[in-house]
């Protein structure tokens, strides 16, 4: 094998004159017009001077042209470094400074903006829009194809930035084996076959939606309704002709929210798949009285794709991640040592999903990855008798209150149960005596409202005292960003003068 990621992935395309890709407007792209598309960003990409190893940096709105950039770069042996469009030129400063890809690719409406820096830091800027027009359209035209370059299975195909919700973006260099043995797995648990059509409507610029569905559907041979984003209706017009959707659970509930989504939408339907942030067990309730249909809910993060899975045919448990995927070693630590089944400690993992570590970020990587391997993933979990993974939230969110730890999920679910609150959000913030004091942001149900005195009464006699917030604030919505994830530390900011 030559290019291990390229060869298995899109190799196959060339002559599949089937259809691979069902787009918005009811338009298909077979595999083999897939296959031209990578052919011509490649040769664009060697037009534009880039040789193995090069970054090449992409700020773009989601298009099949776009995904050929992510085929084209690894088939050139270079490392595809995709960017959150919602980052501004400030944030996309510290990315091609930290990077410094060969490339740079950006929406038109960026190129001001993104030139100066690109210039500044000796990347080369073409522009790329939605519709797949831009200049970098117009390369590579006429030139012959380049060659597919030989890698290694450790060389890295794919730089992600974490999220950085704690600090600076660590990129995460990925290597052709850390994604395709995390596809293999995928497939073959998930029970993929070529009768799939995924629903594709998560972005392409975090692992989800790049690495997961992508690499998924494209390994078991099966078709992707590919949607530029996520709309209800679009996903509402789409899901009966789907055999899988993979969202995350704001997709779950937003369906869940309109009268529309109905079980007769779903009869082609054989999976959901939820992650990237934890599913409401209200919600795979209420999923399944409407659907009939066992949300699957998996954990896993930049650095090492999927780690753990609910089963396809067991029990799919409402507020757990499952059992650790085949080839992977989970472990739960405290204080050096791994504790017990049912205690709560540091997730760790090893196995051939585990990334090469952060880019450029030698200390960094020291301390979350050890040299034997296991990976320290900065969640805290629990695994329960019957080995189900619980995950009790991200350490730094962990709350330590005159001493005491207060894990928030234990305090948001019991307020979650509250008469009318919708969802809520506990953290830490600096408090004169303890420290840390607990404080609750809470949400209510559609057209009704909360009195804090009496969500916080109904925690009396449900946990102990220095568990339950000190105070609380009633919010329309808590902030998240694109994946679904509640941006904890935003609220900490936000809130952080209130018991000085
Ligand atoms: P990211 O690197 O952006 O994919 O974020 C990874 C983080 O998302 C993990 O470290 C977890 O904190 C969180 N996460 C991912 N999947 C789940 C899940 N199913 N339940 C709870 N948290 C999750």
């Amino acid at each position: 094998m030559t290019n291990p990621l390229f060869d298995t992935l899109f190799a196959p395309l060339s002559d599949r004159h089937a259809p691979l890709m069902h787009l918005r407007d009811g338009s298909t792209i077979t595999g083999a017009d897939f296959f031209q598309m990578i052919v011509l960003a490649m040769a664009a990409l060697e037009e534009l001077g880039v040789v193995p190893e090069d970054r090449v940096a992409v700020q773009v709105e989601k298009s099949p042209r776009a995904l050929a950039i992510y085929a084209a770069t690894v088939a050139l042996g270079a490392v595809f470094l995709p960017l959150n469009t919602a980052y501004t030129a400030d944030e996309m400063q510290y990315f091609i400074e930290n990077a410094r890809p060969r490339v740079v690719i950006c929406d038109p409406r960026n190129q001001a903006a993104l030139g100066v820096i690109a210039s500044r830091f000796g990347a080369v800027l073409q522009t790329l829009d939605g519709t797949g027009k831009g200049a970098f359209a117009d390369l590579g035209i006429g030139r012959t194809c380049p060659l597919i370059v030989a890698r290694d299975a450790d060389d890295v195909a794919a730089i992600l930035y974490t999220s950085g919700t704690t600090g600076r973006s660590k990129g995460a260099m990925l290597s052709h084996n850390n994604l395709l043995s995390n596809a293999r797995a995928l497939t073959d648990l998930w029970r993929f076959t070529p009768a799939d059509v995924l629903l594709h409507a998560l972005p392409i610029f975090h692992t989800h939606g790049l690495f997961v569905a992508t690499n998924v559907s494209l390994l078991s041979g099966g078709q992707m309704i590919f949607l530029p984003g996520f709309d209800v209706d679009d996903l509402l017009n789409k899901l009966p002709d789907s055999t899988v959707l993979m969202g995350v659970p704001t997709f779950y509930t937003r369906l869940l929210d309109d009268h529309r989504f109905t079980s007769d939408l779903v009869a082609r339907m054989r999976l959901f798949v939820s992650g990237s942030a934890p599913l409401l067990a209200e919600t795979h309730a209420a999923f399944h009285d409407r659907t009939g249909h066992r949300i699957l809910e998996r954990y896993g993060m930049t650095e090492t794709n999927m780690n753990t899975s609910n089963p396809y045919d067991g029990d799919r448990r409402a507020g757990t991640v499952g059992f650790p995927l085949p080839g992977i070693s989970l472990r739960v630590i405290d204080e050096g040592r791994e504790v017990a089944h049912g205690e709560v400690g540091g997730i760790e993992v090893k196995g051939p999903n585990v990334f090469q570590g952060y880019w450029q970020m030698p200390e960094k990587t020291a301390e979350e990855l050890h040299p034997d391997g296991w990976f320290i993933t900065g969640d805290l979990g629990r695994v329960d008798s019957d080995g189900y993974l619980h995950i009790v939230g991200r350490a730094k969110d962990l709350v330590i209150s005159g001493g005491f730890n207060i894990y928030p999920i234990e305090v948001e679910m019991l307020l979650d149960k509250a008469p009318d609150v919708h969802e809520s959000a506990v953290i830490g913030l600096p408090h004169p005596d303890f420290g840390e004091a607990v404080f609750a942001v809470l949400v209510p149900k559609k057209g009704r409202r909360l009195d804090v005195a009496e969500v916080l009464a109904t925690l009396q006699n449900r946990i102990a005292r220095f568990k339950q917030p000190k105070a609380a604030i009633v919010v329309d919505a808590l902030p998240r960003n694109t994946m679904g994830k509640v941006q904890k530390a935003e609220l900490r900011k936000v809130y952080s003068g209130w018991f000085k």
